[in-house]
Parts: C-alpha cells; structure tokens; sequence
C-alpha cells in the first residue's frame, strides 16, 4: 500500500510512531499526481517544491521530538477560490487567470499554524457555479470512478483529488452542494458546516448567505480533524459565530441506539433515481437494525428550494461580482474606448457563460421592476424552510436522504441544459438556504458500479451528532 492511499489519522499515528517520515508521504503524493493527474485533472497548480521544503522542516520538528497538531505533514489540496498567499488564486475563471492574492485565508492560516502542506489548488466551476466542474474556464476534471464521467461541482477537482489518492485531504466550498455532491460522486466523505462556524475570510464570495468551506475527506474521522482544525470565531469575518466549539471527534463513538431519524419524502420522490432511493433506504433499515427509530414525513416548502436557491444565490453573485470590472484587479481587456466600454469588454471577454447567466438573472431579479415579485417573495420562503427544518428537529435528531439524485453523469451530458443541471442540486440546496449543518458519506456502488452518497443533516450548530451518525453508516 502507498502511504497516498492512506488517511491522515493513520499518516498521524504512523509520523509518531517513526514509521515514515514526512517527506515520503509527500513525494508519495506527488509520485500519484504524476501518475494520474494527466487523465484526471483535478490540479490548477501545484507546490512541489514549496510542499517538499516544507516536509523536510516539519520532519526535523518531529525528529526533536516536538508535540505537533494532528495535521503536522499532512498533504492537502485547496479549491482554487480560497485564498493563498503567494499563489495564484484563479476561480478557474479567465477574470482571475493571474491573481496572486497578498493574504491566506482564514483557514490557511490555521492550517498552516497546523503544519498541514499545501499540495496545490484545485479545479473548480467557475466562480464554484456549477455542479459538474465542466465550467472550468482552463480544463474538465474527470471522475476518477469512471473517466467518462463528471466529478461532480463545484468542487469536482477537490473531491477527485482525494477519490484518486492524489492527496490527503482536501477544502472545497458549498453553496449550494459543492461540497457534498463531488464528495457523493466521488466516493469520498463530505461535510458543510453550519453557517457561520467556518470563516469565510479569504474566500473569494459566490453568494455571500449561503457560502461555506468544508472538509472533503477518505473518512468521517478525518472530516472531523479537519473541521477540528478549520473552525472558529474570526474577527475578520462579521457572519463568523463566537461560540465553544467541542473536539468533533469525540462524535466518532461506535452506537446510536435511540436515534431519531427522519426521512422527508420529497427526497424519495420524482427525480430521485429509483437505485440511488433503493441502496440508500437499505442503509437506513441497516441503522434502524442498529437501534435507530425511523419515521417519513414532510418538509413541504422544499419543492420550492431550487427556486429559492436560484434566485438569491443569482442575486447575491451579480453583487458579489460586480468587483470585477478590469480596473482594481484581475482580468483587463486589451483596449477599450472609456470607461464604459471598459468594463463591457472586460466582463465580457474575462466570464464564462454560466457566470454570465447568473449575473443576469440575479441582476434582473434585484431590478426595481421584479425585486417584490422574486428576491423578497424568495427571501420570505427562505424563511418557511428554516422554520420548516426547525420544526423537524423537534421531533428528529437527524434527517436522511441522497446527497445527489443521480450517480455521476457523462461529460457533455447536461451541460447544454442548466436547467437540467440545477435538478441536480435538489438535495443539497435546502441545507444551506437553512444554514445548517450536513455530511454526505458513501454508501454503496449502483449498478454501473459509480459511487452513492447518503446525505446526512443536523440542526444548526450540531455537527457532532451528524459526524456520529456519519462515524456507524
Ligand atoms: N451547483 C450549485 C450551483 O451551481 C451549487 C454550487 C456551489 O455549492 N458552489 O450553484
């Protein structure tokens, strides 16, 4: 077995043991990204040599014996949208091809004061709007399963990256399921984190409200190492939560007799592929053997979430992007006569389609004309689903479901059609446009042998009872 293949938790335990020496888990990484990265491309850039000096110095700190966190040498891929001081920063979007931002991220710093090692950034839709990573500006990364197939989006280069052992760990951001719905057609374990327990300084904004960085990981133990490491109050961050945060893996405890599960049926309903609803229903009979009380009910408003979603994620990214305008940084066209032709080159030339799809519609519905009939009416039923959700967690400790609709798809298969694209995001919309926490884990192959994921979400601020759950699928 390659020490690529392995999990940071037993890299850990193995790195004080003396088993092996940072550099060799690192040069192990690298050896599989050459190996395999030429098919899969889920890399935008790469560190090696920054990555291989930094091995050498952490492997003289654990030689002296010092008492290092449980990331110290431990590799990890960063989604190109986060952040890192030094290097480039792209959003796998022609409009930050060149941009080397001056500061790291809120969760690079702590990574780094970790010891972590940054592998390299990872490839993205562009501006992480998409759910196949096919809106790459630069590249398709393809699923390591079946290289036939999406990786899932946005975060496909993430999910990937950890699928194919071409890293360790990896970040990814979910706004709308970037980070469950990779993880699902992946193979690998996914976690979005409540709203506002992760900052989000450094991550270069989509849609501000629904926004999260999240661990994409092997296993549920290594997601909660992660999120151990990467959560916290920021004061660079005003939607930043002050509160104690509990070690996440004390979560991962064998057991969950008298846990209440509820399954809303509009996530067994149409749409839902009839294998995908099959190998995760035989999962929840597996927890109810394990002692677990299973009830179906309701969460009505949910039909109405991609609606929702679409409206305010389109709205807050038409804001959000507005800052792109070839005169502050980022992407410049070559000539252009005043200023308004300026920034109509530059947005024209500097966007992908997608990209421009959103600014569009998010501009119309924030226009005077439309902003009562679709921003404000969607706002109020954002409202209907948290107070729905809230509702559930009443009587349910968590609520089960897929991840995804569908297996992964083929390349080309859906990108002509965004609607049909955004279907795609019916499971994992609700969760962030409720703020709260959920895990997407695998569970099983389908019959063309591509992963499923089971989607597992909490109430707001209870990660450790999802991790748990997580922990005996
Ligand atoms: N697929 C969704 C979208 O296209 C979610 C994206 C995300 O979570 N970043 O908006």
């Amino acid at each position: 077995m390659e020490l690529c293949e392995l999990t940071a938790h037993e890299l850990g335990k193995m790195l004080r043991n003396k088993e092996i020496t940072v550099p060799q888990i690192v040069e192990s990484v690298y050896k599989s990204i050459e190996l395999k990265d030429n098919d899969i491309k889920a890399y935008i850039s790469l560190q090696k040599e920054e990555a291989l000096k930094e091995a050498a110095e952490m492997q003289k700190r654990f030689d002296a014996g010092e008492d290092l966190p449980p990331l110290a040498g431990i590799p990890i891929t960063i989604k190109d949208n986060i952040c890192t001081k030094g290097i480039k920063t792209t959003c796998a979007s022609k409009m930050l091809q060149d941009f080397v931002p001056p500061y790291d991220a809120t969760v690079i710093e702590k990574l780094k004061a970790q010891g972590a090692i940054i592998v390299g950034k990872s490839n993205l839709d562009e501006f992480a709007m998409g759910g196949s990573t096919e809106n790459s500006a630069f590249m398709k990364t393809r699923n390591p399963h079946n290289l036939e197939c999406v990786p899932g989006g946005s975060s496909g280069g993430s999910a990937a990256s950890v699928a194919a052992n071409e890293t360790i760990l990896a970040l990814g951001s979910d706004t709308g399921g970037s980070i469950r719905q990779p993880a699902s057609l992946c193979g690998v374990v996914g976690l979005k984190p409540t709203y506002g327990t992760v900052s989000r300084f450094g991550l270069v904004a989509f849609a501000s409200s629904l926004d999260q960085i999240g661990p994409i990981t092997k296993d549920v133990e290594d997601a909660a190492i992660l999120f151990n490491a990467i959560c916290g109050h920021d004061e660079h961050d005003a939607t930043s939560v002050s509160m104690e945060h509990p070690d996440y893996t004390k979560a991962l405890e064998k057991g969950i007799s008298g846990l209440k599960i509820g399954l809303p049926k509009e996530f067994f309903g149409e749409g839902i592929n009839s294998e995908v609803k099959e190998i995760v229903l035989k999962k929840v009979e597996e927890l109810k053997a394990k002692g677990a009380t299973v009830e179906e009910f309701s969460i009505p408003s949910i039909d109405y979430a991609l609606s929702i979603y679409y409206i305010l994620a389109s709205a807050e990214a038409s804001s959000n992007l507005s800052r792109y305008d070839g005169v502050k940084y980022g992407y410049r066209t070559e000539s252009a006569d005043g200023l308004n032709e300026l920034y109509e080159k530059t947005r024209s030339e500097g966007f992908g389609p997608e990209v421009k799809r959103r600014i569009m519609l998010g501009t119309y519905v924030l226009s005077s004309g439309y902003y009562d009939a679709y921003y404000k009416k969607a706002l109020k039923a954002r409202t209907l689903i948290r107070q729905e959700f809230d509702k559930a967690f009443t009587k349910y400790d968590v609520i089960i479901g897929p991840t995804s609709p569908t297996t992964a798809f083929k390349i080309g298969e859906k990108s002509e059609n965004p609607l049909e694209m955004y279907l795609s995001d019916v499971c994992t919309v609700p969760v962030n446009i409720a703020g709260i926490p959920a895990i997407s884990v695998p569970i099983g192959t389908d019959s063309k042998n591509l992963p499923v994921g089971m989607q597992i979400i909490g109430k707001a601020f209870d990660e450790m009872t999802i991790l748990k759950v997580a922990y005996n699928v």
